[in-house]
C-alpha cells in the first residue's frame, strides 16, 4: 500500500521515529516541501514554527525507507519453487533455459510490476544486478543498476568490456556501473577489466563470491560441479587453475578493495575473512537466498569481530520467496538475532547501506535537508518495543509515504 501526501508542504506526525540511526523517538513532527525533508523534531516544537501546515498523523512507526543491498530485479518473472533445487548448478542451468525461453515483454513487465510492489512497502533503493542492459536501465531511478558481465574464455574480454562500456558511457538517467558475475563465470582478463573500468569512474563493483561449496572447490582444483556447468552451458572453455579460495583468487587480481560489493561469502575460511577486512570490503547478506540454494549461513559472527560491513539483499524470486526488503530483514533477524540488535539490523538496511553506496544524501535516514523515502508502519506498541516490531513483524504491513 502507498500512503500519500496530497500536499507539498505538509507535517507529517509520528508517534515513533526511527532515524535509521539507533534512535526511536517519540510524538515527532517532519515538515516535508515537496521531495525534501526540512525540519525534524519534537512535534510541538515544530508545530509551533510550522503552525499553518496541514498535519498528517501516523498512529505508529515512521522510519526511512529500506536499501536492498543486492537484487535481480530481471528475475522478478521467476519464482523458486520453479527451480527449487538444493543442487546450485542444477538450479543455474533451470534458471537459464527458463529464461531464454521466456518473452522479453512479460519479462519486463514482471520486472516493472516487482519493483513498484516493493517500492510501495517501503523499499527505497536497489543494488540491481542484471545482464539486460535497456530493460534494467528502462526500469529507472531509485536503483544502482550493475550490469553483470559473463564469460570464462579470456580471448573475449576486450570485446564484452568494449560493448558494455560504450553502453554505460552514453547512459545519463540512471546510476550505472559494471559487475562481475563470478570468479568460475568471468576471465581473469575481463575480471580486471571491470574493476579498471569502474575504477575509472569510482564505482561500485558487485560480485558473487563463495557462494557454494562447488565454487571452492572449482578455485581450487578446477574441478567439481562448477566445471561440470561450463561443459554444459560453454563447451570449450579455459581456465588457469589458481589453487586458491575464491576470496583469495578474486584478490589476487585486485576485485577486493572498499568499493567491492561481495555478495554472499558463505563458504570462507579465517584467510578469507582477513583478506575482507584488511580489503575493507563489503558483504551484502542475502540469508533466504542461501538457505535455499546451500542450506549454509554465512559467518557473520566473524565478519562482525574483524569490523567487515555487511549489508542486507534479497537475491532475486529465483531463489528467495520475495523482494520486499521488510521480510528480508525479518529472516535476518531470525537467523542472527543473538549478533545484532533490531536497531543495529535497521541501520545495516537504512543509513550503513545509504552511505556505503554514496547515496546518503537522498537515502537512509530521517533527517533534515535529505530528500525523504519514508515508510509508515501501523503499530500500537511503545518505544522499546518498536524496533524489533520493526524487524520480525512489520513485513506485509508497511506503506510507504508518496508525496
Ligand atoms: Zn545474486
Amino acid at each position: 500500500m502507498l500512503f500519500y501526501i496530497q500536499k507539498v508542504r505538509a507535517i507529517l506526525r509520528g508517534r515513533l521515529v526511527i532515524d535509521g540511526l539507533h534512535e526511536v523517538s517519540e510524538n515527532m513532527g517532519i515538515v516535508v516541501d515537496g521531495g525534501t525533508i526540512l525540519h525534524v523534531g519534537k512535534y510541538a516544537e515544530i508545530a509551533r514554527h510550522a503552525g499553518s501546515l496541514p498535519v498528517y498523523n501516523f498512529d505508529g512507526i515512521l522510519c526511512p525507507g529500506l536499501i536492498n543491498a543486492h537484487t535481480h530485479l530481471e528475475l522478478s518473472l521467476f519464482s523458486k519453487e520453479s527451480f527449487s533445487h538444493k543442487d546450485f548448478v542444477e538450479w543455474v542451468i533451470r534458471l537459464v533455459e527458463s529464461r531464454s525461453s521466456a518473452s522479453s515483454s512479460e519479462t519486463h513487465l514482471e520486472c516493472l510490476k516487482a519493483k513498484r510492489e516493493v517500492e510501495k512497502r517501503g523499499t527505497s533503493y536497489f543494488v540491481n544486478v542484471g545482464n539486460d542492459y535497456d530493460m534494467n536501465v528502462s526500469l529507472g531511478k531509485n536503483q544502482l543498476f550493475q550490469f553483470e558481465q559473463i564469460g570464462i574464455n579470456g580471448s573475449y574480454a576486450d570485446k564484452i568490456l568494449g560493448h558494455a562500456s560504450s553502453l554505460i558511457e552514453g547512459q545519463y538517467g540512471v546510476d550505472t556501473s559494471l559487475a562481475v558475475h563470478a570468479p568460475y563465470s568471468v576471465s581473469t582478463e575481463l575480471m580486471r577489466g571491470i574493476k579498471a573500468f569502474n575504477n575509472s569512474r569510482g564505482t561500485i563493483t558487485s560480485i558473487h563470491l563463495a557462494e557454494t561449496a562447488d565454487e571452492v572447490e572449482f578455485t581450487r582444483s578446477g574441478k567439481g560441479r562448477m566445471a561440470d556447468l561450463l561443459n554444459h552451458s560453454v563447451g570449450k572453455w579455459n581456465f588457469t587453475v589458481p589453487g586458491l579460495s575464491p576470496v583469495q583468487y578474486v584478490d589476487s587480481l585486485g576485485v577486493l578493495d572498499e568499493k567491492a560489493l561481495c555478495a554472499h561469502c558463505v563458504f570462507v575460511d579465517d584467510e578469507d575473512v582477513r583478506i575482507l577486512k584488511d580489503r575493507r570490503s563489503t558483504v551484502a547478506v542475502c540469508i533466504r537466498s542461501n538457505l535455499e540454494l546451500s542450506g549454509e549461513k554465512p559467518p557473520l559472527e566473524k565478519f562482525r569481530r574483524n569490523g567487515i560491513r555487511i549489508l542486507i539483499g534479497t537475491d532475486s524470486k529465483a531463489s528467495s520467496p520475495d523482494i520486499d526488503m521488510f521480510s528480508e530483514i525479518a529472516a535476518f533477524y531470525d537467523e542472527f538475532h543473538d549478533l545484532f540488535t533490531p536497531s543495529e539490523i535497521i541501520s545495516l538496511a537504512t543509513a550503513d547501506a545509504a552511505d556505503f553506496l554514496g547515496i546518503g544524501d537522498h537515502y537512509g535516514r530521517i533527517a533534515a535537508g535529505l530528500n525523504n523515502s519514508i515508510v509508515y508502519v501501523p503499530f500500537d506498541g511503545n518505544t522499546e518495543e518498536a524496533s524489533e516490531f520493526l524487524v520480525s513483524e512489520a513485513s506485509g504491513k508497511t506503506e510507504a509515504v508518496e508525496i
